[in-house]
């Protein structure tokens, strides 16, 4: 449904009226306990733009979104974002070749030079079409987030091994739940959304979680991280660090990757982040800055859009010396319209505060004295009635 088909002719008249950001605050449902803006509130930020990138085909990787940090492009420039992984100072013996980054078994795993934490990352390999070996032996390598937990990487298009170490395993923690595998030599693509476990003084307070797409199907659903997770261990809780590299696997095979790139993902709320759940402490911190703002806002304004912005930022904190003031100005304006002879040129006007006042008081926020007043003037003049 609209949310047009939703209003009420009085707030649609507040919506359309031109304050339009002062009938963010009195619209949906108002700022709670954990929750720190109103529902549908225009005070909140937009999403970022972000010009999405192209998909890639069997012949030509696609394009990144815009604000992709590209960790391979296919260039012969690109190995030097890579290192070796046991001897960092030295490059890696990973070769570029067609545009693809590709494992000389025996050199051990190469990582990115780049370290970061919770992203999203996409990123393509193939297995060698030449098949060769059989269950873990047959096109191996591997992801690791941030160095630490892998994300297998496997040519079992038609070789079966142990289901947590499958391609698209969170290896030796969780089967995928499905094999989605082009056949060996062509190009599989990896979409993954990756966060890492929090823990504080030593205890963990979020589970980290792995998302995993294979050919847009879905392998990983938000499965949870306590640690790592590894060859024949079972996997138990371990603090992860902010950031890591990536890396990647030399398990003997000529695995080739392409087209990698990640994108930072925001902070949970765990972590302090501006997300729907809060905490208590972090949406009390928020109502006050958003109130705040509109504050200031509010003392760049006269008359009656001053005292609409001073209103609405009640919904998020109230402030007693403010509340003095909107009780005398709307105290004041009350009394003016009711002995106003002609009050018709000014239904607008009434309806646009009548309807800040009565949001005010049908969640609680703070009762005016004068919403009483203009509701019976709304109501004597009839102006609640449909027409
Ligand atoms: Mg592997």
């Amino acid at each position: 449904m609209k949310a047009s088909s939703l209003l009420t002719p009085v707030v649609s008249l507040l919506f359309f009226s031109g304050s339009l950001q002062a009938a963010g605050g009195f619209y949906g449902d108002p700022p709670d306990a954990t929750h720190p803006w109103t529902i549908h509130d225009l005070n909140r930020p937009q999403p970022v733009r972000v010009e999405p990138g192209t998909y890639s085909s069997e012949e030509k990787p696609g394009l990144p979104p815009s604000d992709a940090i590209v960790l391979f492009d296919g260039s012969a420039e690109a190995i030097n974002q890579w290192q070796a992984d046991k001897n960092p100072a030295e490059p890696t013996k990973w070769i570029v070749k067609d545009g693809s980054l590709q494992c000389v078994p025996g050199s051990g795993y190469v990582r990115t030079k780049e370290e970061f934490g919770d992203c999203q990352l996409h990123i393509e390999w193939s297995a060698p079409s030449e098949v060769k070996g059989d269950s873990q032996g047959r096109g191996n390598s591997g992801v690791f987030l941030m160095g630490q937990v892998e994300v297998q990487v496997l040519d079992n298009y038609n070789n079966p091994t142990y289901a947590d170490g499958s391609a698209g395993s969170v290896y030796g923690v969780n089967p995928p739940m499905a094999n989605a595998l082009r056949k060996p030599g062509e190009w599989q693509v990896y979409d993954i959304v990756f966060r890492r476990p929090i823990f504080k003084d030593g205890k963990m307070v979020e589970a980290g979680y792995l998302t995993v797409f294979c050919n847009g199907v879905l392998l990983q659903d938000h499965t949870p991280l306590q640690g790592g997770g590894g060859h024949k261990s079972r996997t138990k809780d371990r603090a992860f660090p902010e950031i890591g590299p990536l890396k990647l696997q030399d398990h003997g095979n000529p695995v080739r990757y392409r087209n990698i790139w990640y994108r930072p993902l925001p902070k949970r709320a765990s972590e302090g982040g501006d997300v729907s759940v809060m905490s208590p402490e972090a949406t009390l911190a928020k109502r006050s800055a958003i109130a705040k703002e509109i504050r200031e806002k509010a003392a760049a304004l006269q008359g009656r859009e001053k005292l609409l912005h001073q209103l609405e930022s009640l919904c998020y904190a109230i402030d007693e010396a403010l509340l003095k003031e909107v009780t005398l100005a709307t105290d004041a304006l009350a009394t003016e319209w009711k002995a106003t002879e002609k009050i018709e040129p000014k239904k607008g006007e009434v309806m646009q505060l009548n309807a800040a006042l009565q949001y005010l008081s049908k969640f609680k926020i703070v009762e005016l004295p004068a919403a009483g007043v203009l509701n019976d003037l709304v109501k004597a003049n009839e102006w609640d009635k449909k027409k």
